[in-house]
């Protein structure tokens, strides 16, 4: 995909994320979109806000969407690599792209879901880099919580 296009998106993944850090909780956002380009639904990881560890970011917008008939042609947006859950959301409903902010904090299921048919643009970019780095450095124990290990 157009790389201009992938990153104007992930600005809507990461203004999530900073608005879950500033929250208290974890800056991990995401947004999906559809086939025409329209903003389907937006969110972020919400676990601390919400006391549920279900609510991760992609599963947020996800949610927000609401019901579709088709998830073909649209895109999630994550600002990190996708866990297990949300990689596994990605392909319960047929979703075509996966646009990645960064997988250098936290190698997630995007190599997995690409070798499934589904497209995956890495964009490593560093303030998504920056933003996680930090938050793991000031916030071990939470994020350990989230990605289930410790
Ligand atoms: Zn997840």
């Amino acid at each position: 995909m157009d790389q201009a296009q992938a990153h104007q998106w992930l600005a809507t993944a990461v203004a999530e994320a900073r608005a879950g850090l500033a929250e208290g909780g974890i800056p991990i956002g995401a947004a999906l979109y559809g086939a025409d380009g329209n903003l389907l639904g937006r969110g972020r990881n919400r676990r601390v806000q919400d006391d549920d560890p279900s609510m991760h970011a992609e599963t947020s917008a996800f949610r927000a969407a609401g019901r579709l008939r088709s998830y073909r042609g649209t895109t999630m947006v994550t600002t990190l690599s996708p866990c297990w859950y949300c990689s596994g959301l990605v392909r319960q409903f047929g979703i075509s792209r996966v646009v990645v902010g960064e997988a250098t904090t936290f190698h997630g299921g995007h190599e997995w879901l690409a070798e499934h048919g589904v497209e995956v643009v890495l964009l490593d970019d560093p303030e998504c880099t920056a933003l996680m780095r930090d938050f793991i450095e000031d916030n071990p124990a939470l994020w350990n919580e989230d990605i289930g290990s410790d």
